[in-house]
């Protein structure tokens, strides 16, 4: 069955490491989302799954087989790419069948493939239209038709969806997610997309740089991140993050302190605290059941509502009493953090409120390495 693995995967080309030491087990039938930010190795991770890249070190094992020099044809996976490449004089059905044509599979094979690919992305009545004819999502429910037939043991998908407009783009989501289900077929997924890999996969792996950053099912990435690169980059909008220093049993930032009674930091470590806006709260409206930090004194600069709730833009200082005292160095990015909030909130913008951070969703990070410390810290009196 279609099992994947990856094991100390390393691809340069000159100068440039674009996937260093990946190490990665995938299950049959697994849903697995390669994601990260631009340029930063899921392209070449997945070309060296296909063998459309060799790797310059490590092997890739497909179903228990070491397949690293073995080309495409011979690995038994399809591919579909985000530039939909359908041959344009060839009709629907001559698309999807193709390559079983050119493998000399009988007639009656690949009419009953063809026929049970058109029903699994609903293009039955389609099969005689010109790729000229079809929408942006009709033809790419081709490309993925056309893998359909070939019954692989693994689909590899590099940004599908990209050139679909928003609305295609996430009808096309729920597409995929029935269509992997129904077949079962192991699938590894590339996007830059963090909601997009969020919402379609059972696991995801977040590079940086070349390098695994974290590979979990997507609300272990979101709620115990494993290093400031994950925490910043899964959820949307991203997790505020604060610079402080661990003195006297407390987190001392220069904002902000917070009792870290209960766990067992040096003095002295310095920390990157991260809290997601949804984790800050106005104070007089904070639900009684949650644990808080010592109320924060902050100005409202913007909000921004989205319908449901408020995006409200804090400042630990009125901006404008800021820049008389120092004209020009107002843009740390520290200084501004983000608030989700009911949108029938009773605040506007021009005030100073006091907020609170929910302490069991604040997350310590090492200052120096990155690397996660702690998610949450225990409830105490401040
Ligand atoms: P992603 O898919 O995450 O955007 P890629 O895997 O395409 O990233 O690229 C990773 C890095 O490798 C980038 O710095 C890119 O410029 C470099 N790279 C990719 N392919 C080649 C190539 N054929 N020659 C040289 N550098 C390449």
């Amino acid at each position: 069955m279609g099992s994947v693995r990856l094991a100390g995967i390393t691809k340069r080309y000159d100068d440039v490491t674009a996937v260093k030491d990946m190490n990665l087990d995938i299950e049959d039938g697994e849903f697995i989302s390669l994601v990260g930010p631009s340029g930063c190795g899921k392209s070449t991770t997945l070309e060296t799954i296909g063998g459309l890249t060799e790797p310059t070190e490590g092997t890739v094992n497909i179903d228990g087989e070491d397949v690293t020099g073995l080309p495409p044809k011979d690995r038994d996976l399809a591919m579909v790419f985000q530039n939909i490449a359908l041959f344009p004089h060839m009709d629907v059905y001559d698309n999807m069948s193709y390559g079983l044509r050119v493998r000399k599979v009988e007639k009656d094979r690949v009419d009953r493939r063809v026929d049970e690919a058109a029903e699994i992305v609903q293009l039955k009545g389609m099969l005689d239209r010109m790729p000229s004819e079809l929408s942006g999502g009709q033809r790419q429910r081709v490309a993925i038709g056309r893998a359909i037939v070939r019954e692989p043991e693994v689909f590899l998908m590099d940004e599908p969806l990209a050139n679909l407009d928003a609305k295609l783009r996430v009808h096309m989501r729920t597409e995929l997610q029935r269509i992997q289900r129904k077949l079962d077929v192991t699938t590894i997924y590339v996007t830059h997309d963090q909601e997009e890999a969020m919402t379609m996969s059972d696991r995801i792996a977040i590079i940086n740089h070349g390098e695994l950053q974290q590979i979990a099912p997507p609300l272990t990435c979101y709620n115990e991140p494993a290093n400031v690169f994950v925490a910043g980059f899964i959820g949307s909008p991203s997790m505020n993050m604060f610079a402080g220093t661990v003195t006297d049993g407390r987190l001392a930032t220069d904002e902000f302190d917070v009792s870290l009674e209960g766990t067992d930091f040096s003095d002295g470590t310095d920390v990157t605290v991260g809290v997601r806006p949804d984790d800050v709260h106005w104070e007089n409206a904070v639900d009684d059941s949650i644990p808080t930090t010592s109320p924060i004194e902050a100005y409202v600069d913007v909000m921004q509502p989205i319908g449901e709730k408020i995006y409200v833009y804090l400042q630990f200082e009125d901006p404008i009493a800021r820049e008389t005292v120092s004209v020009g160095d107002n843009e740390n990015a520290q200084d501004q953090f983000l608030m989700g909030a009911d949108s029938d909130v009773d605040i506007e913008e021009g005030q100073t409120i006091d907020v609170v951070f929910d302490r069991s969703n604040l997350h310590l990070f090492d200052m120096s390495t990155g690397d996660a410390l702690v998610h949450g810290i225990s409830d105490v009196d401040e």
